[in-house]
């Protein structure tokens, strides 16, 4: 496998924040990067050499986009199969298109997980009221029923716990392909970011614990607070899900950690993840450099985290009562602040995020929410 080396153009499919923070490593290593996607003037665009605006089913620009790069990565999964097989003919896609396939759709994440033995919930794929009927009686109440594709951040999720939430469930489906699964009553929720190489190298950023209000992340804390067996188990579980999909690039797996101490698999992210943010500031190789240093098969850099860290999501709600005062965020001197660049602050968008570091993982959560609270202090 050759390397894309310093001087050669990377591309990107996709233009959100996750994009951003890999065209900033990257252009710091003296990478250019083309960005594609729809939408104009886009976290990536703001900072990528070309952003080509064109929709993901537009096959002739796709391969225009491809035919300038010396590789394709991506930063957003819902990329249509098409785009990915048109981009691949002409340049190597990294992660390669089927693990896209595999993880663009959480009915077969689930199979392939359930299937190569790793640990899931229960679930059960249904499409009409009579199968979420059984399925309910299989895996049990309260449960959660998904879109089987395009959806994140919870976005089409009911959780069913009586005979009209499962009523109304169905009904949010409108005929589209589901999975309901066992509602897991979990102690916490981990995830481990990961990397890994043409060649098989791996490297992981240990385990990180993440908060989640509103099905969104909130706060990111590393190291998580989770056993060294814990720890290493979720690790392992990491590298063979890498191994069985033969990921290369950078891939997120979340987990719950159940109340008596067992590791579920819950989702697969194939790219950076909002979670390992807190590695632009806390650890040696950022997850976005690691995205670059795989997809261009150069060594893998250390993923050693220098301090404790916590991060803390900025979400467009932040902006109600008007622009954050950013100036009281920056007084926390171990505080890092990160914004996207976007102008529309939708409730539940992901606008920017704060990164504290400190001493204790403790400490860090605990700063980093009160740089956040500080933010609109003055407003209140
Ligand atoms: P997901 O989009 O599947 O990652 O779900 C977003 C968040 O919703 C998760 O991180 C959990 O906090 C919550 N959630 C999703 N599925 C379940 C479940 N089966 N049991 C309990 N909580 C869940």
């Amino acid at each position: 496998m050759k390397a894309v080396l310093p001087g050669a153009t990377v591309g990107v499919l996709g233009s959100g924040q996750l994009g951003r923070m890999f065209a900033i490593a990257a252009r710091r290593m003296g990478y250019r990067v083309h960005t594609y996607s729809p939408d104009s003037d886009t976290p990536t665009g703001q900072v990528a050499d070309k952003e080509y605006e064109r929709a993901y089913d537009d096959l002739d620009a796709v391969r225009e986009f491809a035919r300038g790069v010396s590789v394709v990565t991506f930063e957003f999964e819902n990329v249509p199969a098409e785009a990915v097989e048109a981009a691949e003919a002409l340049a190597p896609v990294r992660p390669s298109g089927s693990v896209l396939y595999t993880t663009q759709n959480r009915l077969r994440e689930k199979n392939f997980l359930a299937r190569n033995g790793f640990p899931v919930a229960p679930f059960r794929h249904v499409v009409s009221r009579d199968e979420l009927k059984s399925a309910l009686e299989e895996v049990g109440r309260p449960a959660v029923l998904k879109t089987a594709g395009f959806g994140y951040d919870g976005k089409g999720q009911t959780r069913v716990s009586s005979d009209e939430d499962a009523e109304r469930a169905v009904e949010a489906l409108k005929g589209q392909e589901g999975v309901v699964e066992a509602f897991v009553d979990f102690e916490r929720e981990v995830s481990v970011v990961a990397a890994r190489t043409a060649r098989g190298e791996f490297a992981h950023y240990g385990v990180i614990e993440n908060a989640h209000s509103r099905h969104i992340l909130d706060l990111s804390v590393a190291p998580a607070r989770v056993s060294e067996e814990t720890a290493r188990a979720a690790v392992e579980i990491a590298r063979s899900v890498l191994e069985a999909l033969d990921v290369v690039g950078v891939m997120c797996v979340e987990f719950f950690l159940t109340r008596d101490g067992r590791l579920l698999v819950n989702e697969l992210a194939p790219r950076p993840h909002n979670s390992g943010h807190l590695t632009f500031d806390a650890c040696v190789t950022s997850q976005f450099e690691q995205q670059l240093r795989a997809v261009c098969c150069l060594p893998l850099g250390s993923t050693e985290l220098m301090r404790p860290a916590a991060m803390a999501n900025l979400l467009g709600d932040l902006w109600n009562a008007g622009e954050p005062d950013w100036r009281e965020a920056l007084k926390f001197t171990d505080v890092k602040l990160h914004l996207y660049g976007k102008t529309e602050p939708r409730a539940g968008r992901k606008m920017g995020h704060l990164t504290a570091l400190a001493p204790t993982p403790e400490e860090a959560a605990r700063k980093a929410r009160a740089a956040r609270s500080a933010l609109t202090r003055a407003s209140r």
